[in-house]
């Protein structure tokens, strides 16, 4: 198995690049958009940080009234489907209504390959703004 990253990347596109900041789109290695991760690498006033966006989702897919293989292409999925979204969507109101928030929870899978994509990826973010700091640096210095 290679380890070693890759160029271009699987998985990890960069999307805008300038000199203080790159951002990043982490893709699930299941394919779903929803589960991509945005990244935002930057430096601000001499400081380098990470941005870490994600899509965070109910648990809208649990099924009060289960739907079965033998369900799919019957009159009955579509109700079970019905029932279980609406039941889904009063799950969360109640929520609100009773502790204020609702529970939440987002993933994103990185194959192996992706993962050493992903870890170079950020590695490479950061020393590139370290460069960048120290040229601003020199900069700053040189005006005084
Ligand atoms: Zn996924």
């Amino acid at each position: 198995m290679n380890l070693d990253p890759q160029n271009p990347a699987q998985g990890i596109m960069l999307d805008q690049e300038f000199d203080n900041a790159k951002f990043y789109t982490v893709s699930c290695s299941c394919g779903n958009p929803n589960d991509q991760i945005k990244l935002e690498i930057e430096v601000e006033d001499g400081v380098i940080t990470t941005h870490v966006w994600t899509k965070v989702k109910t648990d809208r897919w649990r099924q009060t009234w289960p739907i079965m293989d033998r369900d799919y292409g019957s009159w009955l999925y579509y109700i079970k489907y019905l029932i279980n979204a609406v039941t889904s969507r009063i799950r969360v109101i109640w929520s609100v209504l009773t502790r204020g928030y609702v529970e939440m929870e987002s993933w994103t899978i990185l194959n192996e390959q992706q993962s050493v994509n992903f870890a170079w990826a950020l590695h490479n973010a950061v020393k590139e703004l370290q460069a960048h700091r120290q040229t601003q640096e020199v900069l700053t210095k040189t005006k005084k």
